[in-house]
């Protein structure tokens, strides 16, 4: 049988081989680093930084995140609605879902009522199902849910919505669409989490919607109002093209039931 003839190498040419990995290690490490790094020069609306901001996601999305307030694409998009048609005011009473830190202390400093309230979490002010919400009809100005339908039956969350805000008051909010289908995909076969993975984009999401949301949002009694990222927004706060952000306003007056007179001649 034959044996194998491995040369013991030269320990001057191991201490290259070294050094040459290192130089290789290095040299990728810059390339990686080039490419997570365009050298723009990016605002922030939510906490005013002016600079190059940094990759954030995987894959990751080049710009996507502000290194001082760590605001991702969706968060700086709701902050430009914030200021150019929230008109939040001291007499307002606003109720946020799933609270983002960045945003609690803007928020808070501009309605009058401002309560926290997630399902999971304990550290917000009311322990709220979206699905049954435990508050009286007409009692909140602004709802926020960001990235909630996805995650709960959200015929039954707008409906909720719906009736616990104010004639006139509008509930915001922003979650994954495919602008191209004309149906949201729902799939009772889908059951594991890795399965929810593969069809809806995240272990935990229950659909994928597609353009018919805005007919259930209608359906709800909302009318719709869509606030698009465009340019020159886009290359300025560095956000994702043509995101969308759905403010659902409840009719101020709802329409009252025609009343049926009866004549009599006579
Ligand atoms: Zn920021």
């Amino acid at each position: 049988m034959a044996k194998d003839v491995i040369p013991t190498p030269d320990p001057r040419q191991v201490r290259f081989a070294k050094g040459a990995l290192e130089r290789i290690r290095r040299r990728r490490v810059r390339e990686f680093e080039a490419m997570m790094t365009t050298g723009f020069t990016r605002t922030c609306p939510v906490c005013g930084y002016v600079g190059e901001f940094a990759p954030v996601g995987e894959p990751p999305r080049l710009d996507g995140l502000c290194p001082l307030c760590r605001s991702r694409e969706r968060h700086r998009l709701f902050k430009l609605w914030i200021d150019r048609r929230g008109g939040i005011t001291r007499d307002m009473a606003v109720l946020h879902f799933a609270p983002e830190p960045v945003f609690e202390p803007i928020l808070r400093g501009l309605a009058g009522t401002y309560v926290t309230a997630d399902f999971m979490r304990s550290k917000v002010d009311r322990k709220l199902n979206i699905e049954a919400l435990d508050l009286d009809a007409g009692s909140f100005d602004l709802i926020v849910a960001h990235q909630i339908l996805e995650h709960v039956d959200h015929h039954k969350a707008l409906a909720e919505c719906f009736r616990c805000l104010t004639p006139g008051g509008r509930l915001v909010v922003t979650t994954p669409v495919i602008d191209a289908w004309e149906t949201t995909y729902e799939n009772p076969a889908i059951q594991t989490a890795r399965e929810r993975m593969l069809h809806f984009g995240q272990k935990d999401h229950a659909r994928y919607f597609g353009r018919d949301l805005k007919d259930h949002m209608r359906a709800a009694g909302f009318a719709l109002h869509e606030f698009v990222s465009v340019e020159p927004d886009v290359s300025t706060y560095a956000l994702m093209r043509g995101e969308t952000l759905y403010e659902l306003t409840k009719p101020a007056n709802e329409p009252k039931p025609v009343a049926k007179t009866k004549t009599r001649k006579g």
